[in-house]
């Protein structure tokens, strides 16, 4: 592996359905040979906001202090960075907007995981897909991909083409390039998140052509393996680097919500 890789996309038992103690992220991120990493857990919403996959605003406080924990003990080791992977919801802008401003963040991600009322990337839902034209729901989905990278909230936009997850491809492809020119006017990043790798789609967000298509755009690439056990960590990043550097795209990551590389 290349010199200074972070793992910018990890999650904390804070979030409910996440195991291991940022400490244990880390120090699998240190046994990879990773640089460093960046905690990027599920941000506070609102209590009436998908309250079961995320941590409440009261806890907001023990999230950086378990980061800062495990900051402290690898000094000098690997650099531990404190993000959030936050939600784009039309009319929840104002409530992540101060969650954003509560503390000093490397980096934020702005991610979609829902279309409407619709947890589309929870298997527990995934018959709607059967039940939608997938051409609409994927101009709906880039819709608000769009509406997110306009909001000048975040730094990056997670699992560029998300509801792929369980097979359901996208059949034009049209707005997922809208939206690319939208996420490159705007000066932003992509998560470039290898999770899809362990699930059905057995696929990178983004796809080798959007990846491509991204890349021509000058648009870097943020590496994040959105791991939710320790194990996870730094999840096929050499795959990653090589779809990446096959199309001549350049890997970034954010410190103080500065972009590096
Ligand atoms: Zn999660
Ligand atoms: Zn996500």
């Amino acid at each position: 592996m290349t010199l200074a890789l972070f793992d910018s996309h990890m999650h904390t038992p804070l979030c409910g359905h996440a195991s291991g103690t940022p400490t244990e992220y880390a120090q699998a991120a240190l046994d990879a040979g990773l640089s460093g990493v960046c905690f990027t857990d599920h941000i506070p919403m609102p209590a009436w906001y998908d309250a079961p996959w995320r941590m409440r605003l009261d806890q907001l406080q023990a999230y950086v202090e378990s980061v800062l924990v495990a900051r402290e003990a690898f000094t000098g080791r690997l650099e531990v960075r404190l993000g959030l992977e936050a939600d784009y919801h039309p009319g929840t802008e104002r409530f992540v907007e101060g969650v954003l401003e509560a503390h000093t963040w490397d980096y934020v991600i702005g991610s979609v995981h829902y279309i409407g009322a619709w947890g589309f990337d929870n298997p527990e839902f995934v018959a709607e897909y059967d039940a939608r034209d997938l051409g609409s729901l994927y101009r709906h989905y880039y819709a608000l991909m769009e509406g997110a990278a306009r909001t000048g909230l975040f730094d990056a936009l997670g699992h560029l083409d998300l509801p792929k997850k369980f097979g359901h491809r996208d059949p034009d492809g049209y707005a997922a390039l809208h939206a690319l020119d939208v996420v490159a006017e705007r000066g932003l990043s992509l998560d470039f998140n290898t999770a899809g790798w362990r699930k059905p789609v057995r696929e990178a967000y983004p796809a080798p052509d959007l990846t491509r298509a991204a890349a021509d755009r000058g648009i870097g690439f943020v590496l994040g393996s959105d791991a939710h056990l320790p194990q996870e960590v730094g999840y096929h990043f050499t795959e990653a680097l090589k779809q990446i550097h096959d199309v001549g795209g350049r890997v970034v990551n954010y410190a103080g919500r500065v972009r590096h590389g």
